[in-house]
């Protein structure tokens, strides 16, 4: 009897909706005679059959929507919530507010999270770390490459390049060329930072020197 309920109950839903075939049917209504909990499933189950087998499915959305203002009606259920468990001893209301507040903003927060995902994060840049020497004596440096497909990038950082003074930075092709990467002017000994760009292709590279106004050079690496 109770193996026959278990599996009767699972049925009633098909056979509120007139789904079973005729000995499956014939079994249902026999067990419905003597199982009054099967009758009270099936009364609550009845009129959703009803409204169900009333629904035209080609009038149904295919990818369902919320309806509108939903969301509002959800923080406002928790608004009310809230006003209601404060009269309750102060203790409790107090961790029930800060529970409900951090569930708030845990939904803003992963609100805020779905953004920054979808946003595209730019890959983070590759940077080469080369020595320099100093040829100049008050001169320290150091520098970053970084490959691109239009050619390498020589991030210089220093301190000792004569204040106001111009100077110039070729890179050195492994064919000997040396192709200019820019200039920039001496802060003295404030630190300074500049990025500079060559056409040769980071595989191509093999130096760079740095060269003052007068054409003598103040600082190289060699890769
Ligand atoms: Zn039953």
């Amino acid at each position: 009897m109770r193996d026959e309920h278990r599996e009767l109950r699972e049925l009633l839903g098909a056979f509120a909706l007139g789904h079973l075939d005729p000995p499956e049917r014939d079994r249902v209504r026999a067990h419905l005679d003597g199982c009054a909990s099967c009758r009270a499933e099936l009364a609550e189950l009845v009129p959703l059959g009803r409204r169900l087998s009333a629904v035209d499915p080609d009038a149904l959305d295919e990818t369902p929507t919320p309806p509108p203002g939903l969301g509002e009606a959800v923080l406002a259920r928790i608004a009310a919530e809230e006003r209601r468990v404060v009269p309750l001893r102060r203790r409790t209301a107090v961790r029930h507010r800060v529970a409900l507040g951090a569930a708030v903003a845990g939904v803003a927060a992963a609100g805020a999270v779905v953004g920054w995902v979808a946003r595209p994060v730019p890959d983070p840049v590759p940077l080469e770390p080369v020595a320099v020497q100093a040829v100049a004596s008050d001169v320290e440096a150091r520098a970053d490459l970084v490959p691109h497909t239009w050619g390498v990038e020589v991030r210089l950082t220093g301190t000792g390049f004569d204040a106001g003074e111009v100077y110039r930075v070729a890179v050195t092709a492994d064919d000997g060329r040396e192709v200019p990467a820019g200039e920039f002017l001496g802060v003295g000994p404030q630190p300074m930072r500049c990025n500079l760009n060559s056409s040769v292709l980071r595989a191509d590279a093999v130096a760079f020197e740095v060269v003052d106004a007068e054409g003598d050079v103040v600082a190289r690496s060699e890769f």
